[in-house]
């Protein structure tokens, strides 16, 4: 079955210190994320990518400076690569689109300044392949002797100052260090041990 982001994505949420400024909901969805949404915001590290399993749902989030940019997912094949490729693109939007510093130098900020940006969001969920973010990268692992698709974001792997490129791949509970160089091809792979 393929996905359909519009209805796979749990939610995309943008908040400012305590205050949601911007929240995408799929249609017809009553679930309230107002918990992991809280430990999210205590967060102050800027400008990492961070994410988090909660029973069933895949969450990531960044902080960038003032703004926290929060996306999550109950689809289990869509990776964090992907989630993070949606996330920058609607940063990018909504930087595009708003004067962000301006507005939040008022004393008041309505949400409903916000509201129309769903549309953007519906447009990047709906548009996502065609965006063309990320990229599908073959790799055999030698554990459970499976080759399989890990989904890169291109913004991960572009014009990077060296290659290749690691990134550990995390399934069946095992992970793997993946070196993927500038064609998206892996040149090496090797178990990694983990703990947390
Ligand atoms: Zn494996």
């Amino acid at each position: 079955m393929s996905l359909n982001y519009e209805t796979d994505i749990s939610f995309i949420n943008i908040s400012h210190g305590d205050s949601t400024l911007f929240e995408y909901k799929p249609p017809a969805s009553f679930k309230s994320f107002s918990l992991d949404l809280n430990v999210i915001k205590q967060n102050k590290i800027n400008d990492i990518f961070f994410h988090l399993n909660r029973g069933n749902s895949k969450i990531v989030y960044i902080r960038k400076d003032n703004l926290v940019y929060s996306i999550a997912t109950e689809v289990e094949k869509i990776q964090f690569q992907v989630l993070e490729a949606i996330i920058e693109q609607v940063i990018k939007e909504f930087n595009a689109t708003f004067e962000i510093d301006i507005i939040l130098s008022y004393s008041t900020i309505s949400p409903s300044i916000f509201t129309a940006f769903k549309d953007e969001v519906v447009k990047i969920l709906v548009d996502f392949d065609s965006l063309e973010l990320i990229k599908k990268v073959a790799v055999f692992c030698r554990i459970c002797d499976t080759t399989h698709f890990i989904h890169v974001k291109r913004s991960f792997i572009d014009n990077k100052d060296a290659y290749p490129i690691p990134l550990v791949y995390t399934h069946l509970g095992h992970s793997i260090m993946c070196y993927i160089d500038k064609n998206y091809q892996v040149r090496g792979v090797e178990l990694v041990h983990i703990t947390g």
